[in-house]
């Protein structure tokens, strides 16, 4: 079947409701656009276990706390239409702002405890955002699996909280984070980079891999492997760290000693550009 690009709620639904009827597995693969191979991860692997799979494609202003980054963000949906072609994706749901927000929402998922730290302290509103359109999307598409990338470690988070207290009848898939051959995360503002600001750029992963070896050797007080990590960002005068934290998997809380697997996150400015990552540190 070839790939079809759909816009209207509405003809989604329509092609949903056929291959529920038809008992067809279905996999939804939400994104911004700009696709890179980070989410061809993630669709391949829908494509696997999935006999459907929608691919979304909308830059959701709802999760934007800074007007800039917004209208920054890079948008190129003719070429993901090819990425997604070539991956033997069925549906592209690219839905336009008026199609997805007719009016001002006046409900919306509010998120708790998983969303005070990290991102979710620097950027106001942020899960709300992400929760909402998320909840949207499985509302529309009613995917059996929904795919999302380790990358974004607390937006997983998020997201599992939100189906299980909401009873929402998906399986929510994680997908490792896929790096650049210098450790680099991928992440479609990459591409605001400037060649000097990407040499850089790097510092973050590093910071979060001496946190790793530091739990891997059996260090227990988060309070010195998170120093030990700043150290590494700070040592790197053209980045700016905005948060480098030790936190439990699930409940993305702040951790004072390491008990059992942790996640070190961190995010950064590299210029007007902000980039995020963490890792999984499994003490011995
Ligand atoms: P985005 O388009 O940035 O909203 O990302 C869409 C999905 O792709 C999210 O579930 C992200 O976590 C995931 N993703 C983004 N970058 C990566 C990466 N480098 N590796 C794996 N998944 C990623």
């Amino acid at each position: 079947m070839p790939l079809e690009v759909i816009a209207s709620i509405p003809a989604v639904r329509d092609r949903v409701a056929e291959a529920r009827r038809a008992s067809r597995r279905i996999g939804l693969v939400p994104t911004m656009g700009a696709l890179h191979a980070g989410h061809t991860r993630l669709i391949e692997r829908a494509r696997a276990e999935c006999d459907v799979v929608i691919v979304s494609i909308f830059v959701n202003p709802l999760q934007f706390d800074r007007p800039e980054d917004l209208q920054k963000y890079p948008r190129s949906l003719q070429s993901d239409v090819e990425v997604c072609s070539a991956l033997g994706v069925d549906i592209v749901f690219a839905p336009s702002v008026a199609e997805m927000y007719p009016a001002p929402l006046d409900c919306v998922v509010d998120v708790g405890r998983v969303a005070e730290h990290l991102c979710g302290r620097f950027r106001p509103g942020h899960f709300r955002g992400v929760a909402t359109v998320v909840m949207k999307l499985l509302q529309i598409a009613q995917p059996d699996r929904a795919y999302f990338g380790e990358k974004d470690a607390q937006q997983l988070a998020v997201i599992r909280r939100m189906v299980a207290d909401l009873n929402v009848p998906v399986e929510i898939v994680p997908v490792p984070t896929v790096r650049e051959a210098d450790g680099l995360a991928l992440s479609s503002r990459n591409q605001r980079l400037l060649p000097g600001e990407r040499r850089v750029a790097t510092v973050l992963y590093e910071a979060l891999q001496v946190a790793r070896a530091q739990v891997v050797e059996g260090v227990r007080d988060a309070a010195n492997i998170r120093q030990a990590a700043k150290d590494v960002v700070d040592r790197e005068p053209a980045v700016r760290l905005e948060y480098l934290e030790i936190v439990d998997p699930r409940e993305m809380q702040p951790v004072e000693r390491i008990e059992g697997p942790v996640i070190a996150a961190g995010a950064i400015w590299v210029g007007a550009t902000r980039l995020i990552d963490n890792v999984i540190c499994v003490p011995p």
